[in-house]
């Protein structure tokens, strides 16, 4: 049985004090209710350090939005899979549409990423989804399967069982239009059949598929019910405990 997992990608907000606020109040919020998911948040790079000391010794788990490859070296400006597991975090964030839209990241980096983060016991996010355009050209299927053939390239089925996907519609994020709960359940369907093929049934079974874009306390419920969504990558509406909870407890 999969247990669902909401994670909440904060992007390129809070400072520290907005950052200790804010998860100060989902940990509050939890310890008076009981929750049958997972619950993850990923701070921004500045924030993961603040973060990891506040929920210590609490169920929430720890992510990252991103990472480099390689363990360490002259690469300014990266952070490493080995800093992430210093800092204290379990999973990492890859692939996200932004990430591959503004800073040029592709299928066959994404796969290094990927294989560097179980190399260094993060468990990875893979984010993949069509833009409204492949949408209205009934490329949606063909796009994802590509960009799940390119993404899990060489991993054993033993680690992609372990792993997370998130099926994010470009057009769908930030932009208050979500996927109805039936079109996102659909995708994740064939996101299933496509691990059962380039893999087994068994790490298809095994594997947790998230539906992010647009998701608030209002539509969580419908969405976290179709049977091949195992959770939730939110955007907004990680940013306020309240709006999160909402989510979490729908
Ligand atoms: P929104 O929930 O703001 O649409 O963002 C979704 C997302 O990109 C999560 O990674």
């Amino acid at each position: 049985m999969r247990k669902q997992i909401i994670a909440g990608n904060w992007k390129m907000h809070t400072n520290i004090a907005e950052a200790t606020i804010l998860v100060e109040g989902i940990k509050e919020a939890l310890a008076k209710t009981e929750v049958d998911r997972e619950v993850v948040v990923c701070p921004p790079f500045t924030g993961l350090s603040t973060v990891a000391d506040l929920i210590d010794e609490t169920s929430i788990g720890l992510g990252a939005q991103n990472m480099y490859f390689e363990p360490s070296g002259a690469y300014t400006g990266e952070v490493s899979p080995l800093m992430l597991t210093d800092v204290g975090c379990h999973y990492v964030i890859l692939g996200h549409s932004e990430r591959r839209q503004y800073f040029g990241e592709t299928d066959a980096l994404i796969n290094q990423k990927i294989k560097a983060a179980f190399t260094y016991d993060l468990v990875p996010i893979l984010c993949v989804g069509e833009s409204l355009a492949q949408r209205e050209a009934n490329e949606t299927q063909a796009f994802i399967d590509s960009q799940l053939t390119a993404g899990l390239a060489d991993l054993t089925a033993e680690q992609v069982s372990q792993m997370v996907i998130a099926y994010e519609p470009i057009w769908a994020i930030g932009t208050g239009k979500t996927a109805t709960a039936e079109q996102a359940g659909e995708v994740c369907t064939a996101i299933r059949a496509k691990v059962a093929s380039l893999f087994d049934a068994a790490t298809a079974e095994a594997i947790r598929i998230q539906y992010g874009g647009s998701v608030k306390g209002s539509n969580a419920q419908e969405i976290l019910s179709q049977p091949d969504i195992d959770g939730a990558l939110v955007g907004g509406a990680a940013l306020k405990a309240e709006d999160f909870m909402a989510i979490i407890t729908a």
